[in-house]
């Protein structure tokens, strides 16, 4: 069995080939590492073998972890659902956020993030295959949602993020990928500033890079299969 560094050296060299090989510039490509319902040790193996960043997705679950490896430099990024009244805590403890799609959520956390710390970084969730049983903003609404959140003092729109419907094949996660980097350039184009489209996980990951991911959100691939949430 691999041990957590070696898998992790492995998702590196995986990013760094998969950048060659569509062209992407080397390092282009950002490794978030999904920690969610992992154990702080895990979390301290992968800083200690250089990894900065780490997603969560459960509020209440990360807030000790937030805590406990506070004399740690690791960047803290929100990946999961928000409820309204979770949204002072994410202000507070976390750099980036990467599921805001609705403009309640994006005021609330302009309003309480804390005036010493820097703007809160943001990525608007974009429901890009239009499931209904999945959250984000429909595509079509996103420029204008966007220009919105722009407005916003305290958090800053960094980019898109997706969680797209399960496919089957390669070219069908392509196809997904690819609208949002239409998305992306086009809200670009309409003057949105955007440098980051959060997309990729541990089961389609090249598929991302291959459509233009800036960052790619890898859980079990690095931690090993997750155990189910009791
Ligand atoms: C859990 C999760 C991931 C990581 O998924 P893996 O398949 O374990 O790589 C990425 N993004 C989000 C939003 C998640 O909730």
């Amino acid at each position: 069995m691999n041990t957590l560094t070696e898998r992790l050296k492995q998702i590196r060299a995986q990013i760094t080939k998969a950048e060659d090989r569509y062209q992407r510039p080397t390092g282009a490509v950002k490794l978030l590492a999904v920690s969610k319902t992992r154990p702080i040790e895990d979390i301290r193996e992968a800083l200690a073998a250089g990894q900065c960043d780490f997603g969560e997705s459960y509020l209440q679950e990360a807030l000790p972890k937030v805590e406990a490896l506070a004399g740690d430099v690791i960047c803290w990024h929100f990946i999961g659902p928000i409820q309204s009244n979770k949204t002072r805590a994410i202000a507070e403890h976390f750099s980036w956020v990467h599921s805001v799609d609705r403009l309640k959520i994006a005021q609330r956390l302009s309003e309480q993030r804390p005036a010493q710390l820097p703007p809160l970084n943001i990525c608007l969730q974009v429901n890009i295959s239009r499931d209904p049983a999945k959250a984000g903003v429909d595509p079509a609404a996103a420029p204008a949602l966007a220009l919105e959140i722009t407005r916003l003092p305290h958090i800053r729109l960094r980019g898109l993020m997706t969680i797209p419907a399960q496919s089957d094949t390669f070219e069908q996660q392509r196809r997904a990928f690819h609208a949002m980097q239409v998305l992306f350039e086009s809200m670009r184009q309409q003057g949105i500033e955007l440098d980051t489209l959060s997309m990729g996980m541990s089961d389609d990951m090249e598929a991302a890079i291959a459509e233009g991911a800036t960052l790619v959100r890898i859980g079990s691939a690095i931690f090993g299969a997750r155990q189910p949430r009791n």
